[in-house]
């Protein structure tokens, strides 16, 4: 472009978590020349934050369990409403990507056996976590990255992609620039990856960084893609809910897993309150079978507190509704009183040190307090299950910023799995479409990329309009308040009335200062994005009137069987957002028999 520093590319993969990396290391194994660019230093994607594990079912510790079960498992956890392929594709590669991790180095927890050691998380009917006590996602990170840059790979850090460029509607690169000093760079590429995460950041009480303004979804509708699922939001059922300066921060799912149960004010361990008959067969129904559970599984069903993530946060909110909740307005996860404070120390030291450190709890010996969080979004980039291309040639997807896999309700640690399977699916496949456009290579052309810079600029020419910070904190409200864990329509219809008076307002923002590392800047443009995408949620979430896994409205609380049946998918056309209803893709008769 004219002025800007260029790049040129066959693939660039936009995110550095577990997705991002995998896809760069396949794209680069695959012979392509690949760039991977994130948003913080590289190391700190949301990944490293991921404690539990990655869900596989390596048939080693229970035999029994195979990538049948884990696809069953996963069908049922996310309602049916997966994509069913990338679901089979899912369980049946995820052994293999973590047996591949092990080998480039990770350090996975053990049995005494020296086989890979499985946690037990809700909603899999077989302990198939592989974890790295509770830093999963830390050791993955450090084994990716370590790879990637023995490779060779170009990294762009502290660097945001603002634009997704396509000339004669085919991908042909994208503009971004360097946080630190505002200078705007141009990548042409015939193929992009998007491994850009969630979005979390539009909500009040999320587990999620700051890196979480659904940049990626917004890029692709941007660009002409189509996203799906977008009303399906996970609220993990425990976060922290006190001290205020750190409320939404996760507890980890693995602390219920080693034997952690909920209780009320009134000490009642009430999940058994809370089995829905859609579950009730394999859950237990006395105190007695749950704990005996843990040691014996073939002759006890599971224990409530592991039932899907949905059905825990919603029973939760209930309590919490009925007056029954603590002082700081969650209720009581207590391991202290279940298992010996050396084995709590070393099955979940990050969460030992997490409540003594920020709250002055001792988890050894008290129980803690939580809430449900906004933690995941099931929705997002709608991609091919076999290549994850979206609906724009060269433009793909993976990880949590692509829809389809987890329906809607993800399993806890199917998202790491995932970011492994269809990292490494995406990046082959790109660095073949590279391949395929080798001879007539396309640039990002000038007018696209002054474009692309002076819409991100803008802000800094607006005299007295809006504050980013203030936009974002109502944003943040609106959907806690109208589009959050429990729905109806008065207030989705109020929450895209809302919506529409702060995109106005966003249409008028002024940040102060120069473009050197200037956070009021990067949250004007990240703002841009968060709209966007917090519209699509109330959209779709307005359309879908039933209830099923992170979707829950009150004027309609049973799932229809006719709603089973269709997938929403949201497009955009520069200035609002466009919804219609597809049929769900048929599950193939033999995948079918494993559900009866
Ligand atoms: P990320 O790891 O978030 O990476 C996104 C990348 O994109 C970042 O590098 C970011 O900088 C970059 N990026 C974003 N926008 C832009 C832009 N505009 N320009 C350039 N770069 C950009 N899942 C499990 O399976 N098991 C668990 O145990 C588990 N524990 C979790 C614990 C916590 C506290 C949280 C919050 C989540 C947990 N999850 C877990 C979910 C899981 O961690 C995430 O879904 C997953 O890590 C997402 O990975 P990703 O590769 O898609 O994106």
């Amino acid at each position: 472009g004219p002025g800007f520093e260029t790049h040129d590319y066959d693939v660039v993969v936009i995110g550095a978590g577990g997705a991002g990396l995998r896809a760069a290391i396949a794209a680069h194994d695959a012979g392509a020349r690949v760039a991977i660019v994130c948003k913080s230093l590289l190391g700190k994607a949301h990944t490293v934050m991921a404690e539990g594990g990655a869900a596989a079912a390596m048939g080693n510790l229970w035999p029994d369990d195979n990538w049948k079960v884990h696809f069953r498992d996963t069908m049922r956890g996310g309602k049916m409403l997966n994509n069913w392929r990338m679901a089979q594709v899912h369980a049946q590669e995820a052994p293999d990507r973590v047996l591949e991790l092990e080998e480039w180095g990770a350090l996975f927890d053990r049995t005494p056996d020296g086989l890979i050691s499985q946690r037990d998380f809700g909603g899999h009917r077989y302990a198939r976590l592989a974890h790295v006590g509770d830093r999963t996602g830390l050791e993955m990170i450090r084994t990716l990255q370590q790879r990637a840059v023995a490779l060779g790979i170009d990294v762009f850090m502290e660097f945001t992609v603002t634009e997704l460029c396509k000339a004669d509607d085919r991908i042909v690169g994208a503009v971004g620039y360097w946080r630190e000093t505002g200078r705007f760079v141009v990548f042409n590429a015939p193929s992009v990856v998007l491994a850009t995460g969630g979005i979390g950041r539009s909500f009040q009480v999320t587990s999620n960084s700051w890196e979480y303004t659904g940049d990626g979804h917004a890029l692709a509708m941007r660009a002409g893609a189509s996203l799906i699922n977008m009303e399906f939001v996970q609220f993990h059922p425990t976060g922290m809910v006190w001290p205020m300066s750190v409320r939404g921060l996760l507890v980890t799912e693995s602390v219920r897993g080693d034997g952690g149960i909920l209780k009320n004010s009134d000490g009642e361990r009430f999940m058994f309150n809370y089995i829905p008959d859609f579950f009730k067969a394999e859950t237990a129904d006395s105190v007695e079978e749950a704990d005996g559970w843990y040691e014996d599984k073939k002759n006890n069903r599971r224990p409530p507190e592991l039932l899907p993530r949905d059905e825990v946060a919603r029973a939760i909110n209930s309590e919490v509704k009925a007056g029954r909740g603590t002082e700081h307005g969650g209720v009581y996860l207590d391991i202290a009183s279940r298992r010996d404070p050396e084995f709590i120390r070393r099955r979940l030291p990050s969460m030992y040190h997490q409540f003594k450190e920020l709250a002055g709890v001792d988890i050894t010996q008290e129980a803690m307090e939580i809430g449900p969080t906004c933690h995941y979004v099931m929705g997002g980039v709608e991609v091919d299950p076999d290549t994850q291309q979206s609906s724009v040639d060269g433009l793909y997807a993976a990880g949590e910023v692509s829809g389809g896999m987890h329906g809607s309700n993800r399993l806890g640690g199917n998202s790491l799995s995932d970011l492994l399977v269809f990292g490494r699916r995406a990046g082959e496949c790109a660095a073949e479409n590279a391949a395929k456009h080798s001879n007539e290579r396309a640039a990002v052309p000038d007018s696209t990329a002054t474009a692309a810079a002076d819409a991100a600029l803008a802000p800094f020419a607006e005299e007295g309009g809006e504050n980013p910070y203030t936009i974002q904190k109502d944003l943040q409200d609106v959907m806690h308040r109208l589009v959050g864990i429990i729905r109806k329509r008065e207030e989705l219809v109020t929450s895209l009335t809302e919506l529409e008076e702060l995109k106005a307002r966003a249409e008028h923002l002024s940040v102060e200062g120069n473009r050197q590392y200037n956070p009021g800047w990067h949250l004007a443009i990240d703002l841009a994005n968060m709209l966007i995408v917090s519209e699509c949620v109330a959209t779709a979430a307005l359309e879908r009137e039933e209830s099923r896994g992170g979707h829950t409205r009150e004027d309609f609380p049973m799932a229809s069987d006719e709603w089973a049946q269709i997938n929403l998918v949201l497009t955009y056309d520069g200035e609002s957002v466009g919804l219609a209803r597809q049929p769900l893709p048929v599950m193939p008769d033999d995948l079918k028999e494993l559900f009866d």
